[in-house]
């Protein structure tokens, strides 16, 4: 092969020499396809090799780095039950103590004779001088001499590719691409190769600043787009409406009218409608959503009405067929071939790839859990969005990702919806709480939910979630014994997962344990306990929306929090949970504490997902907007 001597950052990935096509797989699913999204990946943690000490010239106080062996750890439990690592590392001119919290895992990884990097500030423990969780970092063979003196960019090691590797095909570009605009180019060279650390976070926040700029114009131009579409201009029969408005068991609170009034208004003009609608969990979105489905059928149009799960699809579909049974409505599935005649259609993805003939509106419900891609191919067709999230998302975030979209906020629940008590429960009160359990749903004849983690962040459930969720459902049918268990995880067919909801439902099921598939959407009023295993993974909004899956009948509910990880920073987390109600606090708390990859849910879904910058960066996300309105 002839090796290039000039990069442009479009190049492709494999006109890197060493990149083979086993290796641009590899690349492939960390999204890296071209030099550009290369340079892009950048380390997420530096070790500050540059102020090396020996064990012998060590300070208390001082922020150092020591290279040494391992002599010694062990795991040890403290007063409180909590597990330490403690150990020692040696370097030749002496001995230092290291000691870790909750890692156990530490004392298979750094055996005794594994060569370290230790980062971190000398204190004292146990009356002795010593590291207190500090950084680590094993050391390769070569890796002293390549690195030492240095501030070493340390790559997420994902998909088969050693942060080494990753390193030494950055080097090889930066030594080969000159990029136009200068300081972008500097920027490059200070994140991948820093000569301080203060070089690293300029250079992130210039990084940062082109993302929020790319992602800025990328929605002025479709809102450039959008006004100038010829949209469907929909006569509102407001008679008609009111009349149906009237008739519902419930009075609409003020926001729901508020809202309900800004779409009408929408529906009625020349532009099409780009609307998101944000309601904290229970606001009631969906009967917004069924005022404008019935004002475009009262035009003569058709909706669309797009749900992330069966289970939510056929939810959607049994709600709208008992609010206008004098309509057609048809709930289209992955195996319906050919579309019946109707004035909604309700599904899944299954309903992207169809053709419809007269679609006015099309509805998206947890547009969060689609991809943009996806939709797009649906607004060819020109109809009015109404796009609608129960994860509440903070203004900053709001205005950057959807700043092509009108927002419309739910921010009152429906009267006399009650709290739902939260508890966080320590482990050595599980049995307790499983007691409790019992007599609740005995005495009440209510239901419970019980949710299990997913065992790896992964794109969807992989079979080991499954796993580990059946383990579970055995464990608790062991512990449940006189009680009724279902088991719903995302790998059950749509069929056998309907019937599990509806058992469930129909209350012939008194709990359900499930992986987080239940999150989103479902209503089932007899159900007051959620029970949460491993609530520490979770986002706090996650968490939040979980616990919407409660407190929807007349009966007091509540929320239990398990979690084998007492650190204080979960506690933390979780123990806002308790005290705060409302969702749109949490996921502001969340996004200072864990980043939007959480807030959001959906690390998965590519929505609102930021390489490097960070959504916290509210002055960054104001000079990029600045920038992008200017031009
Ligand atoms: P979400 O906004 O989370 O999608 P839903 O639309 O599922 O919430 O509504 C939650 C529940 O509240 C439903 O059972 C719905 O019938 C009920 N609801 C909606 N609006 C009102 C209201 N104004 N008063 C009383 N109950 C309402
Ligand atoms: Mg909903």
């Amino acid at each position: 092969m002839l090796l290039k001597s000039n990069y442009v950052i479009t190049d492709s990935i494999s006109t890197l020499p060493f990149v083979g096509p086993t290796y641009e797989k590899k690349l492939e699913k960390l999204e890296i396809l071209t030099i550009s999204d290369l340079l892009h990946h950048i380390p997420h943690r530096y070790l500050d090799f540059s102020q090396l000490r020996k064990i012998s010239d060590l300070k208390i106080g001082e922020i150092v780095t020591v290279i040494g062996t391992i002599t010694s750890i062990r795991n040890q439990a403290t007063k409180s039950g909590r597990l330490m690592q403690i150990g020692q590392i040696e370097d030749g001119t002496g001995k230092v103590s290291v000691a870790w919290f909750s890692q156990p895992f530490l004392t298979r990884m750094l055996f005794p004779g594994t060569k370290i990097a230790i980062s971190g500030e000398l204190s004292w423990f146990n009356k002795q001088p010593a590291f207190f969780s500090p950084q680590y970092e094993k050391i390769e063979e070569d890796h002293e001499t390549v690195h030492t003196g240095k501030i070493v960019g340390v790559y997420p090691e994902t998909a088969g590719l050693s942060s080494k590797w990753l390193k030494a095909r950055i080097k090889y570009v930066l030594d080969r691409i000159k990029i136009e605009n200068s300081l972008d180019d500097s920027a490059f060279r200070k994140i991948h190769f820093p000569l301080s650390l203060e070089d690293t976070e300029k250079a992130r926040e210039r990084l940062a600043f082109n993302e929020f700029v790319d992602l800025l114009t990328k929605a002025k131009e479709r809102k450039k787009k959008l006004i100038k579409k010829k949209g469907i201009t929909l006569n509102i029969y407001q008679k008609e409406i009111d009349n149906f408005i009237n008739n519902l068991d419930f009075n609409l609170t003020n926001s729901q009218q508020k809202v309900t009034k800004e779409i009408l208004s929408d529906l009625s003009k020349k532009i099409p409608m780009n609307r998101l609608l944000q309601g904290d969990v229970g606001s009631g979105k969906t009967i917004v959503a069924a005022i404008a489905t019935f004002a475009t059928y009262l035009s003569g149009y058709q909706t669309v009405f797009l749900a992330p799960t069966q289970i939510l699809a056929s939810q959607h579909y049994e709600l709208l067929k008992n609010l206008f049974s004098d309509l057609e409505i048809s709930l289209v599935t992955a195996g319906t071939k050919k579309l019946d005649k109707a004035d909604i259609y309700i599904g899944t993805h299954a309903l992207l790839t169809k053709t419809f003939e007269k679609v006015g509106l099309l509805v998206i419900d947890e547009q969060h859990k689609f991809g943009v891609k996806q939709i797009n191919f649906l607004q060819k067709l020109n109809p009015h969005v109404l796009t609608m999230t129960a994860t509440p998302i903070p203004r900053t975030i709001a205005q950057t990702l959807f700043s092509d979209m009108d927002l419309s906020i739910l921010d009152e629940l429906p009267k006399n919806r009650q709290k739902i008590k939260t508890w966080l429960v320590p482990n050595t009160k599980r049995n307790s709480a499983y007691d409790w359990i019992k007599s609740q749903l005995t005495v009440h004849g209510s239901q419970c939910f019980i949710i299990c983690p997913l065992v790896e962040e992964s794109e969807s459930e992989t079979l080991k979630d499954v796993r580990s969720v059946k383990k579970e459902f055995a464990n608790l049918q062991s512990i449940f014994t006189s009680f009724k268990l279902g088991l719903l995880h995302g790998k059950l067919k749509e069929k056998e997962k309907n019937e599990v909801l509806n058992k469930f439902k129909d209350g012939n099921l008194n709990i359900l344990v499930s992986t987080p598939v239940v999150e989103v959407g479902i209503d089932i009023p007899n159900a007051t306990i959620m029970l949460i295993e491993g609530s520490d993974r979770f986002g706090l909004a996650q968490l939040h929306q979980l616990r919407g899956r409660v407190g929807r009948g007349k009966l007091e509910s509540y929320c239990l929090l398990f979690t084998e990880n007492d650190s204080e920073k979960a506690t933390e987390r979780l123990t806002a949970l308790t005290k705060i109600t409302s969702g749109f606090e949490l996921a502001e708390l969340d996004l200072k504490l864990r980043g939007a990859g959480d807030v959001l849910g959906t690390k998965q879904s590519g929505f609102g997902n930021l390489k490097i910058a960070d959504w916290s960066q509210t002055k960054i996300i104001k000079l990029a907007s600045e920038a992008v309105n200017n031009v």
